[in-house]
C-alpha cells in the first residue's frame, strides 16, 4: 500500500466560525491550513472587529464554499434587530452597517440559516434553532442531536472548541473542550464547534479552526498564531469599543 499517496489525496475540509471582521486572524488561518479541498464556514464573518470588507472579500473567494448566516450577519442585514445584542457588538453592527459594500451585503443576504453537505448539517448556533440558540450543555446538545437530519452537525456561536457526542442513545451526551492538534474520532452522533477564527473566548488567544476528513471521519481541532496587536490598534483607531480590542489580547 502507498501510504505516501493516500495521505496527498484524502478530503480536507477547513471549518472556520465567528471570524467577527478580524482579517489577521483569517489570513493566519487560511495560512496554516495549507491546501482544503473545501471551506465551510459557519457564519459571523462580521462584528466587533474593524475589517467587515476585507473579511467577506475574502471569504466569497474561498474554494467549494458552504457558509451560513450568524447572528451578527443577520443584525447588519436588518434581518434581526441590533437592540437584542449587548452594547459593544450593538455599536459594531451599527458601524458595519454604514461602511459594508453594497456586494458584500448582497453576499451576507445570500446566505441561508442552514446547509446540508451529505452527511453534516452546517447551522451558526444550533440545528433547531440556527441563529440565536447557544449549545453549552448536554441537555441542549442531547436535544439538538435528536433533531439533526443527519449524523453530524457542525456549530459555531459559543466560540469555544467543543465536541458533543452520544456513545448510544441510553448513555447521557457526553463532552470535551477540544485542546489544541487533538483528534477526534467521529463514530457516533456528534456535535462539533471549530471554536472562533476571530474571538476566541477559551482563553486561549490563538484564532482557533479545524479540519475535517470526511473519508475517514476524523476532525482536528486547531489554533494559529496571528498579529493581535495590529488588530487591536486597528479597533482603537477607529473608534469601536475598547473592550473588543482587549479581549483579544487574553481570549474571552
Ligand atoms: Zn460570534
Amino acid at each position: 500500500m502507498n501510504l505516501r499517496y493516500n495521505q496527498l489525496t484524502l478530503m480536507r475540509i477547513l471549518v472556520i466560525s465567528d471570524i467577527h471582521a478580524n482579517f489577521n486572524a483569517l489570513e493566519s488561518v487560511l495560512a496554516a491550513a495549507g491546501e482544503v479541498n473545501a471551506v465551510w464556514c459557519l457564519g459571523d464573518l462580521v462584528g466587533y472587529g474593524p475589517d467587515p470588507n476585507e473579511c467577506v472579500d475574502r471569504v466569497r473567494q474561498l474554494p467549494n464554499l458552504q457558509c451560513v448566516l450568524g447572528n451578527h450577519d443577520a443584525a447588519v442585514i436588518g434581518h434581526i434587530q441590533s437592540e437584542t445584542f449587548n452594547l459593544e457588538a450593538r455599536l459594531s453592527i451599527d458601524w458595519i452597517s454604514d461602511v459594508m459594500s453594497e456586494d458584500n451585503m448582497v453576499f451576507l443576504k445570500s446566505l441561508p440559516e442552514q446547509v446540508q453537505v451529505g452527511k453534516v448539517t452546517l447551522s451558526h448556533g444550533s440545528p433547531r434553532n440556527p441563529i440565536w440558540e447557544y449549545v453549552l450543555d448536554t441537555y441542549t446538545a442531547k436535544l439538538n442531536i435528536n433533531a439533526l437530519g443527519t449524523p453530524l452537525g457542525l456549530i459555531g456561536h459559543t466560540h469555544l472548541p467543543l465536541a458533543y457526542f452520544e456513545i448510544d442513545a441510553s448513555q447521557p451526551i457526553r463532552w470535551k473542550l477540544l485542546k489544541p492538534n487533538e483528534t477526534v474520532y467521529i463514530n457516533s452522533r456528534f456535535l462539533l464547534n471549530p471554536g472562533s477564527v476571530g474571538q476566541p473566548r477559551d482563553h486561549d488567544a490563538r484564532a482557533s479552526y479545524a479540519i475535517y476528513y470526511p473519508e475517514e471521519n476524523i476532525w482536528e481541532a486547531r489554533r494559529a498564531n496571528y498579529d493581535i496587536s495590529g488588530v487591536q490598534l486597528r479597533i482603537t483607531q477607529l473608534g469601536l469599543p475598547t473592550r473588543n480590542a482587549l479581549r483579544l489580547g487574553e481570549g474571552w
